[in-house]
């Protein structure tokens, strides 16, 4: 099942794998985050203020972009499968809920963190004073908890003291039974759910690589005990390969096994899934087989049971869990980086995101040649109806050139042009992103021809009355 991963897992150590490696940059960050900034994917949260130290707002792009990749991760995980349901638990839990998790804890318990590859160690129990896992610089010791505390109803009192969700895991587990008998499913069966978790976190940045507000998409997969290790390597291999068909290059890809010391409290085995970020290499997804951790915790402190009834050999078990736990906005930095590339076109620096179509922010641009009346109210036309279909943006402003120039900057993948002879043939044509090739179709082709190039089909298997216009053997 493990075939595309032949490889001895513990040659890497955390060392390697450590954010602060120097790797030669693909795309550096600060080009990055000046084009999201300059182009509305990404403001630094509250900025009029000054900003608010790791907090990011998602612009008018980003929110398409980031909108885009949580529908890819439903649409493989939850709406193209038997064995998956969502749920979308609420944020603020039962504070219970954090003492049987374990993440209360830590409260108690001074902590140093390693600046260099974020491993957390209890601070009376380290003999030296830097990181036993990569030898790097430890922080001061501190009673640290990364859950953000606030106060439920409005007296500030101990005994309404409520957290915000450090994951959306915990959601999954306590809700365990409710899915089980309100959907009748059988093991194996997973829930799935996206939603925003927070994380008081001692060493934040790398622009939204690490927040202290982002967005997760986990799956909970309950197995019977015994298969979980089958499971475990179904997922990894489900999910690594979920980023490659999104656009990601394989070689950008990594998987990391933890060492057995970098373990969590409650998991067996973990892998992580590390992608190439300007800064090095670092983690984009986890994937762990929690064991009966999580179940058995929950029956202890709730005091309800959360069993499973086997009906085939009549035993009430208590199932495995599987864990793969992605960010949103580390995807969405992932694809960004990868997607980023600058070559000069004509003599002039051309950047563009060739993002996967699916992933980009807008589909389409509608670009009139000019802005006299009739071309306009054709254009209009146009636009009207394929927003119907999809994000279409109306561009009119600038020579044709800077216009695909802007559009090339966002990752739109197709541009529709108007021009003076639309008027007459009722063609228009289609400029592809990433070979700037072009086709003529009729207008009457072009919602039906879009959704085909969109999906995959190649630029020049042309639609009826459709010819190659620049770029093609025959242009
Ligand atoms: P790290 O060691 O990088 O802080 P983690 O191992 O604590 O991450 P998990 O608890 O496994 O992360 O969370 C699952 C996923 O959630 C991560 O792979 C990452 O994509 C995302 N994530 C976790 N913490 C953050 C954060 N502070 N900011 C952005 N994304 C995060």
């Amino acid at each position: 099942m493990l075939s595309i991963f032949s490889y001895n897992a513990t040659e890497y150590n955390s060392k390697e794998h450590s954010v602060t490696e120097q790797v030669p940059a693909k795309v550096d960050m600060e080009k990055l985050v000046s084009l999201c900034q300059r182009r509305g994917f990404i403001f630094p949260s509250s900025e009029i203020y000054g900003g608010l130290s790791s907090c990011w707002d998602y612009g008018p792009l980003g929110v398409e972009l980031k909108r885009n990749i949580k529908q890819a991760w439903w649409r493989a995980v939850v709406q193209e499968r038997d064995d998956m349901v969502g749920l979308d638990a609420s944020i603020l839990m039962h504070p219970q809920t954090w003492e049987a998790s374990g993440h209360l804890k830590g409260f108690t318990d001074p902590l140093v963190e390693c600046k260099s590859c974020h491993l957390r160690w209890r601070a009376d129990e380290l003999a030296g004073n830097s990181c036993p896992s990569c030898g790097g610089e430890l922080t001061e010791p501190r009673l640290f908890n990364l859950m953000f505390k606030t106060f439920m109803g409005p007296i500030e009192e101990e005994a309404s003291v409520v957290y915000l969700r450090p994951e959306t895991a915990q959601g999954m587990f306590v809700n365990f039974h409710n899915v089980l008998n309100t959907t009748r499913k059988r093991l194996p069966f997973g829930i799935a759910q996206i939603g925003k978790a927070f994380r008081n976190e001692i060493t934040t940045g790398n622009f939204i690589f690490r927040s202290r507000e982002f967005e997760q998409m986990e799956i909970e997969f309950f197995v019977k005990p015994g298969t979980d290790k089958e499971w475990f390597n179904y997922w990894l291999e489900e999910r690594f390969n979920w980023y490659v068909k999104l656009g990601i290059k394989k070689e950008n890809l990594k998987l990391r096994q933890h060492m057995k010391r970098e373990l969590a409290h409650y998991a067996k085995a973990c892998y992580d899934i590390d992608y190439l970020f300007p800064m090095g290499w670092a983690e984009l997804e986890g994937i762990a087989n929690r064991g009966d951790f999580d179940l058995v915790q929950h029956a202890k402190y709730s005091g309800k049971s959360l069993t499973y009834l086997d009906e085939e050999n009549k035993e009430h078990i208590i199932p495995y869990i599987i864990e793969p736990s992605a960010g949103v906005d580390r995807s969405a930095l992932a694809f960004l980086c990868d997607a980023y590339d600058e070559e000069l076109a004509e003599g002039e620096l051309r950047v563009i995101l060739h993002l996967h179509p699916s992933l980009a922010p807008i589909k389409v641009a509608v670009l009139p040649l000019s802005r006299r009346e009739k071309l306009v109210a054709v254009a209009k036309q146009i636009y009207a109806d394929l927003r119907q279909c999809w994000m279409v943006s109306y561009d009119d402003a600038q020579s044709i050139g800077r216009r695909y120039r802007r559009q090339d900057e966002i990752g739109t993948p197709f541009c529709v042009t108007i021009d003076f002879q639309s008027l007459e043939d009722e063609q228009v044509t289609i400029r592809e992103r990433d070979t700037m090739n072009q086709i003529r179709l009729p207008i009457a082709e072009l919602k039906r021809t879009l959704q085909a190039k969109l999906t995959g089909e190649p630029l020049f298997v042309l639609p009826p009355g459709g010819k190659i216009w620049k770029g093609g053997e025959n242009a």
